[in-house]
């Protein structure tokens, strides 16, 4: 055979891994740096779940969405654009197409916790003249990431009176910051040398230095009286008001470029609000037409999608139910499980890329990798697919056509090798009303850490994806 035939086969049946940048035109590039510098501020103003949800709700306000509650309430009819928040953090939007029932919708869902330090509910102590406050991680931390770094709290206190009170310090140029100590290595060899890793870090030990000044010279207790008077006096909160209070220690630093050409971005947070962002603006940017499309924004997914605003609760039975009502259909359960059923949804959460330093970890050939497009990862799960949610290859082959006709640049990902370990996502939570779900989004490097990295083109990729998926109305 002829070389030139040779070439020809080889383009033929050879599957393609291009990389997003060679693809891009010169506008194409600029538009991707464009959007991205959009994306770091949403980063920076969403820190925990509830501020994305503030987010994702002004964000549709302003294109006109209404509060479904309030317009059931009302009787309004003849809305296309709706919105719910539920317990300020979970957030689902809609755009009603027709025959909602018969058709389902086109659903994208991400999750907009991510893991950080809790404060516990009885914080507040003293040691060695130091104030201090104890912290509960959640989600899956590497716990050395957390230590000698400048962190920031955010979070919402309901006072004994019920008035509810918003905190953001050290987020401003001027604010304090706060932050967990480390081991000085002069001193480490003997204690951590013969220990492994998660007995060197004890979760018990991520605890937050508050202050140093006491109140008064004799009193018992004195530093820890120090702290409660500086609550008081700036935030009129008590020691007993912790207790009602969701209070996250995150990382203080903003979205940062990375790279001398800044073609990365890194940032605490990315998994998986690079997913909620360009979701976002997908579903925004799209137009009514026949099919509903819907967008979904969970918590909890970090700790097992569980409680009433994770993916595992009712919340989509309930906002599809509220769907049915206000666009006039039957209510019935029948109609309720077809349109969820005939619904086909985009599990939007991060994938891993491969990383230089930790090849091993991957098997190659179907890892992802950084600047190679959005990610279409057919199932999740540990080991023999334990715990998947496991796409058909007929959803698969559809969202392929879907990419491959709208020119997106896609890759697939495993979560690692076989045997090395692995995770899940909401899909299965979804997967269970019986429609078509497929997870899809970026892959990062130092996935869970305080720094996670994306590439811009991966992140534009994604949201043109997105938004190809929601304008299918097969
Ligand atoms: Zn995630």
């Amino acid at each position: 055979m002829d070389k030139a035939r040779i070439k020809k086969i080889k383009e033929t049946l050879v599957k393609k891994r291009p990389l997003v940048i060679d693809k891009l035109s010169k506008e194409d590039k600029e538009q991707v740096f464009e959007f991205c510098e959009k994306y770091k501020s949403f980063l920076d103003q969403s820190k925990t779940e509830r501020e994305a949800a503030r987010q994702i709700i002004d964000a549709a306000k302003q294109k006109g969405f209404v509060d479904i509650d309030t317009a059931l309430a009302g009787k309004t009819k003849n809305i296309k654009k709706v919105y719910k928040i539920f317990q300020g953090r979970c957030v689902a939007l809609a755009i009603l197409g027709k025959k909602l029932s018969q058709r389902g919708a086109n659903i994208i869902a991400s999750h907009i916790d991510s893991p950080r330090l809790d404060l516990k509910q009885n914080p507040v102590y003293e040691d060695l003249s130091l104030g201090l406050m104890k912290t509960h991680y959640y989600g899956g931390i590497r716990k050395y990431h957390w230590l000698a770094m400048p962190l920031a709290l955010h979070g919402t206190i309901i006072k004994s009176n019920n008035e509810r009170i918003d905190i953001t310090i050290g987020e401003h140029p001027g604010d304090p910051v706060f932050t967990i100590t480390d081991l000085l290595p002069h001193l480490a060899g003997k204690i951590q040398s013969n220990k492994n890793i998660s007995e060197v870090f004890e979760g018990e030990k991520l605890n937050l230095i508050v202050g140093s000044i006491p109140l008064g010279d004799d009193e018992k207790d004195r530093f820890k009286l120090g702290v409660l008077n500086c609550l008081f006096d700036q935030y009129g909160i008590t020691e007993e008001d912790f207790v009602s209070a969701e209070i996250e220690a995150v990382p203080s630093e903003k979205a940062r470029d990375v790279g001398f050409d800044r073609s990365l971005i890194g940032a605490y947070g990315q998994d998986d609000r690079v997913c909620a962002f360009t979701s976002l603006e997908a579903f925004l940017d799209s137009e009514p037409s026949e099919k509903t499309i819907m967008a979904l924004f969970f918590d909890k997914e970090e700790i097992g999608s569980e409680g009433s605003s994770g993916a595992k609760s009712n919340f989509l039975e309930d906002f599809m139910s509220d769907l049915l009502l206000i666009s006039g259909e039957d209510t019935g359960n029948r109609s309720l499980r077809k349109a969820l059923i005939h619904s086909s949804c985009l599990s939007a959460d991060v994938n891993a890329a491969m990383d230089p330093d930790f090849k091993d970890v991957h098997e190659a050939m179907n890892a992802a990798k950084l600047g190679f497009g959005i990610c279409i990862t057919k199932f999740t799960g540990v080991g023999g697919k334990s715990g998947a949610s496991d796409a058909s290859s007929e959803f698969v082959g559809k969202i392929r056509q879907i990419f491959n006709h709208h020119h997106i640049v896609w890759q697939t990902g495993e979560l690692g090798k076989i045997d090395q370990g692995g995770g899940g996502t909401v899909a299965k939570f979804l997967a269970k009303f019986g429609m078509n779900v497929l997870d899809c989004g970026p892959a990062l490097l130092s996935m869970h850490s305080p720094f996670e990295i994306s590439s811009k083109a991966d992140v534009y990729m994604t949201y043109l994806g997105y938004k190809a998926f929601y304008k299918n109305n097969d």
